[in-house]
């Protein structure tokens, strides 16, 4: 081993966690990423990247694809929940990019997960891994795996989300406190709203205690996504999951007195999946020895600001250039100053 390149254990194949191995991999580090899933599943969501995101996502490699996959709306538009009135207007299209020096782009969460993955050097992702149990020591740390196996490395890094297994062994449990509110989202083809349309552009219908986020994640605007939120009893609160299914009937029903489009999106989305919306305290730390947190694992947001994976691509940045040229002697020091340059703006 020289002495700048590491062996690096990921755990997590998210945004967060693929984004660090392909900068950490271009340092010349020894990468490896260990993710639980059996293959990266096409989930019904789109995300908004805004510039920030996008810069780092240039340094990756994958601005050209998302460039021509994404959707560029012009605008973000709030609009009232019954009249259709528009009442903000932000210019989000050629304006932010002069702006800020890159672009604000919709897409499908699964586009953007395939255009980093892309950038991933083959092999060096690893599914059907799933971490067990992780124990630090002053050399580094030995992840185990569900399949018997332990696997050693200089560096750790949790970016396994929100159900953090490495900040639980880190910090102890957590007690995340439900908001009282719930958020629906779905894709779907725009075809299957027949005749009609959305307006092609980002719109926030707001009503008096829920909102409804619309837009289209492809440049060729043939997928639609919605996101809402809205109060909800907390006898429904599960863990929140990517995968947990919603009722149709029940957010139909929530949303009834809305505008005619509104209408024409809830009736046409063939399916809903439903995400509990959770509070949560700063944590203490991020790093413990040679082991740092990452992304949603150590800083998981509620979605209204759309900065959740922006912050974890930040991190993964950061994380890059504060591991790039350091021995090993040298990496707790590096994890902390990572740690004391993200955790005041996440
Ligand atoms: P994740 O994407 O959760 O990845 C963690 C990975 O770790 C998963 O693949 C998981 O399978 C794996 N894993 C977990 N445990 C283990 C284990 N024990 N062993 C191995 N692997 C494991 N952010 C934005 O920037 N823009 C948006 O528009 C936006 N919209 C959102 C809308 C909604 C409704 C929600 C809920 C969130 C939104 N976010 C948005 C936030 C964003 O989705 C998250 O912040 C982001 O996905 C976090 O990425 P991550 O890599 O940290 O975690």
């Amino acid at each position: 081993m020289t002495s700048t390149s590491l062996n690096i254990a990921i755990v997590g194949g998210g945004i967060g966690g693929l984004a660090a191995a392909v900068l950490l991999a271009q340092n010349g580090h020894r990468v490896r990423v260990f993710e639980q899933a059996s293959r990266f599943a096409r989930v019904g969501a789109g995300i908004q990247m805004t510039p920030n995101a996008m810069k780092v996502l240039r340094r990756i490699g994958a601005e050209p694809a998302l460039r021509k996959i994404a959707f560029q709306s012009p605008a973000g538009i709030s609009r009232e929940w019954d009249s259709g009135k528009i009442t903000n207007e932000l210019k989000i299209g050629a304006e932010i990019e002069e702006r800020f020096g890159a672009p604000y782009l919709f897409m499908h969460r699964a586009d953007l997960h395939a255009a980093i993955l892309a950038a991933l050097p083959v092999g060096i992702a690893e599914l059907n891994r799933k971490l067990v149990g992780v124990e630090t020591s002053s050399r580094g740390a030995t992840l185990a795996f569900d399949d018997g196996e332990c696997v050693t490395a200089d560096v750790v890094i949790g970016a396994d989300g929100v159900h953090s297994l490495i900040r639980e062994s880190m910090l102890g449990p957590e007690q995340p406190r439900y908001t009282g509110r719930v958020a629906y989202r779905t894709t779907f083809p725009a075809a299957l709203m027949g005749s009609e349309r959305i307006t092609p552009v980002r719109t926030k219908w707001w009503g008096p205690d829920r909102h409804m986020v619309v837009y289209y994640v492809t440049a060729n605007q043939d997928e639609v996504y919605f996101v809402t939120s809205q109060p909800e009893d907390a006898g429904w609160v599960t863990p929140e999951s990517w995968s947990a299914k919603g009722d149709l009937n029940v957010l139909r029903e929530a949303y009834a007195g809305f505008h005619p489009e509104v209408q024409a999106v809830l009736r046409a989305c063939p399916e809903v999946h439903k995400w509990a919306l959770l509070a949560r305290d700063p944590l203490p730390r991020w790093v413990e020895g040679n082991v740092a947190l990452l992304g949603d694992a150590c800083h998981p947001m509620t979605p209204y600001m759309a900065q959740g994976a922006a912050s974890a691509l930040e991190d993964a940045a950061v994380l890059s250039r504060c591991l790039q040229d350091i021995g090993a002697d040298g990496i707790n020091a590096a994890l902390r100053r990572y740690e004391a340059t993200r955790k005041p703006r996440a």
